[in-house]
């Protein structure tokens, strides 16, 4: 299913790809389905040359190896190895972003789904030293939300520090996960949905949350933190007043309409409004060896290839929740 642009999302048949130096070639069994996907459908995330491949929550088993590199060397798993490819497709590895600790800020990076063709495949080729073992207790369609959903959610989840009273503002994929590893965390999460959602909300409730509700409204005591998971950036002061003095807000996502003004009132007594971009190959590390022990379960949507469309619909309207991922095994 290839993006060839705004608003264009087209099966295509396209020649086998071939693995190059360094470099996997998947046989692709799952692939989670992310707002960022949506964005770049909608032309709000740019292609830099489509057509494009989206997909980067990708589960699938290495048919191929390509030739071994002197930095690929011990990297490089068998034939028939389950791994993950997530959003982070390459880095140059000697910006100054790299050279700190600071991948997913790399001048250079390449993304999956983005600049390299992705998961709403058949076949994938990745950079091997930029995919990833799965925790075994996973099935391929459960393990695929860990890659961005997972990953970028626990990225935005270390900005908040030690807070103990966490806000999700938008409760989809990556909240659901995120809820259940800041509990196992000991925090105390609030979640809060689209007005009137009340079966978003019964089921943050049964995902243990302390509290649930619309994001219009306050919760019941002042929070520590906030993640905006939702692309509404009106979401940003009405989290900012629901904040206790020195809170922080996190806005999760690669896209975000404006934010509108805001009183200096709402901001002051040192609160903080920061984003979250991509993931660096550490936080993958860390939520995918963290998830199997919480243990995170992943409430799934099951989508064929070809019914990618009503996937990213779906998505846009809240049609389900939890996860929606595309399973190549289903005809
Ligand atoms: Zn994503
Ligand atoms: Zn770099």
């Amino acid at each position: 299913m290839r993006i060839e642009q705004p608003g264009v999302l087209r099966p295509v048949q396209l020649p086998e790809p071939s693995p190059g130096p360094g470099q996997l070639l998947v046989r692709v069994h799952a692939c989670g389905v992310c707002r960022t996907d949506l964005h770049l459908l909608d032309g709000e995330v740019d292609i830099p040359n489509p057509p494009v491949t989206p997909g980067h929550q990708i589960v699938g088993v290495v048919l191929e190896v390509g030739e071994r590199t002197a930095e690929t060397d011990g990297l490089m798993p068998e034939p028939g190895a389950r791994v993950g490819i997530p959003w982070l497709g390459w880095t140059c590895g000697r910006c100054r972003y790299c050279l700190s600790g600071r991948e997913n800020l790399c001048e250079l990076a390449r993304f999956t789904g983005r600049d390299i063709d992705g998961g709403f495949a058949e076949l994938a080729v990745a950079d091997a030293r930029y995919c990833f073992a799965l925790p075994g207790d996973y099935s391929n369609l459960q393990a695929a939300p860990l890659l961005c959903a997972g990953v970028i959610g626990y990225r935005a989840l270390l900005m908040t520090g030690d807070a103990e009273r966490l806000g999700l503002y938008g409760f989809g994929s990556a909240a659901h996960i995120i809820a259940q590893v800041a509990r196992f965390q000991g925090r105390r999460v609030f979640a809060f949905t689209r007005p009137g959602d009340h079966s978003t909300q019964a089921f943050a409730r049964r995902l243990g949350v302390e509290w649930a509700g619309d994001s219009s409204g306050s919760p019941p005591e002042p929070l520590d933190a906030a993640i905006i998971f939702a692309s509404a950036g009106e979401l940003v002061p009405a989290a900012l007043r629901v904040l206790a003095k020195g809170g922080i807000v996190v806005c999760a996502g690669i896209h975000m309409s404006d934010i509108p003004a805001f009183p200096y009132e709402l901001l002051w007594e040192e609160r903080s409004v920061c984003s979250v971009a991509n993931l660096t190959r550490e936080d993958a590390r860390e939520l995918l060896e963290l998830a199997p022990r919480v243990p995170v379960d992943i409430q799934v949507s099951r989508y064929a290839l070809a019914d990618a469309h009503t996937a990213l619909e779906d998505l846009r309207v809240g049609r389900f929740s939890g996860s929606a991922v595309i399973d190549l095994g289903l005809e």
